[in-house]
């Protein structure tokens, strides 16, 4: 009888039998894949192009119910389990190397209820597959800054972007899931069904079990907005960061701004004297009324010389997918990140001499504007918490696979993330975490309520089915 050799739950490889595969094989609505097969090189691309793991075996989903035969095989056999959403996970946590990789990626259907104000959303659907459904109707719900983001990563992580400052945290608009737990289980859960799961998967990222369908709830949005961006030349960033600073201060929860400093790319809207030198650019998203955002991006649009002004009354999936090109799939990807709770002179000149004399290409420090609704919420609503947060910070760089500059891109990352960390409120997002990084970072971003879901683990994942994430019992 012959056999593949899995990587095991206990560290140890595992021989399942080719009868057993097959027979698992042969219940699926979807497909089992080995590396030679058509698809499992789609299956095993990420976004982050540094990560290599190779899976023995990929399930790519066809319906909920495969998800539950694959948790209950994987379960039944020992074996280690990781689940691949829209694969955009920096820390490449949608693959497992030589186990068992569940995709979910064809399962990307999105229902939207216009009367009840409600989307019900597959676990494989992107940012844009969401945004497009509920913008039909001219709703939205809060997602992220790029498009080919998977919804499902983004929500259990917390998530957060342009509308974050209206409504919350992405978990704080998600109304119900549905999920498999370790048990094999077809579970729902909500803020009165099954309370503590919800609690816990609201931030908890993938530790409770394969969510199989997200139901969020939508607000009026659009479908036009006054967004785009405005760049300067590096020598007005200390204006530019003063009047970002007063424009957020005042800000109706409607303006969402980003400030990011970088080397400019060579992009047809730049002048071509500016491509490759130090720029200063805030991305703007206003969801208030043309003559509101006019008025509140004042001090911002009559600031200076700009190299170029791209705000414009424009679709808001359109500023949803404004930032893709500049995150192309494939390349090679790290982040550092830290949640700060304003923007003090010592955040800021940190975040300034981080850029002296950088020659890397696409390197960036972000500051985000997320304070705003979020705030209002107990800490201990949901376990993403970090309720104190005023700004995101994250520090990124990109390179190609090819390049000799990885370490070098790597060490920037670490000095300019120290150096702005003493500003940090002490939490950082779970979902911009790399895989190098250990598992008290993962510990720190629950920080209070990470005791609690230590027990919401302990009830539904006794034996650490789901570990291939930031895992809480790493
Ligand atoms: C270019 C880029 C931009 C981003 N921008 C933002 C942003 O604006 N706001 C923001 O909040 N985040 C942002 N993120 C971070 C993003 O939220 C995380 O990378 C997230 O993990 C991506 O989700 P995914 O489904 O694509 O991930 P995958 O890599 O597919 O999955 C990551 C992990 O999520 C879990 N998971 C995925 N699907 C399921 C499921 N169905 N059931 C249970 N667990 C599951 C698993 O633990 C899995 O290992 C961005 C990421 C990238 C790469």
């Amino acid at each position: 009888m012959t056999s593949l050799t899995i990587a095991g739950l206990e560290g140890r490889p595992v021989s399942v039998a080719d009868s057993t595969l097959a027979h698992f094989a042969s219940d699926l609505e979807g497909s089992l894949l080995r590396p030679e097969n058509p698809g499992y090189a789609d299956s095993v691309a990420l976004w982050n192009g540094m990560i290599t793991k190779r899976p023995a075996v990929v399930v790519r989903a066809g319906s909920t119910a495969d998800a539950i035969r694959t948790v209950d095989f994987a379960r039944a056999e020992g074996l280690e389990l990781s689940i691949r959403g829209g694969g955009h996970n920096i820390a490449g946590l949608a693959l497992t190397d030589g186990g068992v990789t569940l995709d979910l990626s064809a399962l990307r259907q999105v229902d939207v209820d216009a009367d009840a104000g409600l989307a019900r959303v597959q676990p494989g659907a992107t940012l844009g597959d969401v945004d497009r459904a509920t913008q039909a109707h001219g709703l939205a719900t809060t997602l992220g800054f790029v498009s080919a983001t998977g919804v499902a990563g983004l929500t259990l992580g917390g998530g957060f972007g342009y509308l974050t400052r209206r409504f919350g945290w992405t978990v704080d608009d998600l109304e119900e899931i549905e999920i498999v737990t370790a048990d094999g289980a077809l579970r729902r859960a909500s803020r009165t069904v099954e309370p503590e799961l919800f609690w816990a998967i609201r931030g908890g990222g993938g530790n409770f079990g394969v969510a199989t369908e997200f139901t969020f709830r939508l607000h009026p949005v659009g479908p036009q907005v006054t967004a785009g961006l405005i760049a300067w030349p590096a020598a007005e960033a200390d204006r530019v960061l003063d009047a970002f600073r007063r424009v957020t201060d005042a800000a109706p929860r409607e303006l969402t701004l980003a400030v990011l400093r970088r080397n400019a790319p060579p992009a047809p809207w730049l002048p071509e004297s500016a491509h490759g030198t130090p720029i200063i650019l805030v991305v703007v998203c206003h969801s208030g009324t043309p003559d509101e955002a006019r008025t509140d991006l004042e001090p911002l649009s009559s600031l200076g010389e700009p190299l170029a002004n791209l705000v414009q009354e424009k679709d808001y999936t359109a500023q949803q997918a404004m930032l893709d090109a500049t995150q192309p799939k494939g390349m090679h990807f790290y982040w550092k990140s830290e949640f700060v709770p304003g923007l003090s002179e010592g955040l800021l000149a940190a975040y300034q001499e981080q850029f002296v004399d950088l020659k890397a290409p696409a390197n960036q420090i972000v500051l985000f504007h997320v304070g705003g609704a979020l705030n209002e919420h107990p800490e201990d609503d949901g376990a993403v918490g970090n309720r104190d947060a005023a700004f995101a910070c994250v520090t990124q760089a990109m390179w190609a696979p090819d390049s000799p500059a990885a370490d070098a891109n790597r060490e920037w990352v670490r000095g300019a993330w120290q150096a702005m960390k003493p500003f940090s409120t002490g939490g950082n997002y779970v979902n911009f975490q790399t895989d190098d990084e250990p598992d008290e970072r993962t510990r720190e971003s629950y920080r209070g309520n990470l005791a609690r879901l230590e027990a919401a683990k302990a009830a539904y994942d006794p034996d650490n089915l789901f570990r291939v994430n930031r895992n809480i019992r790493g």
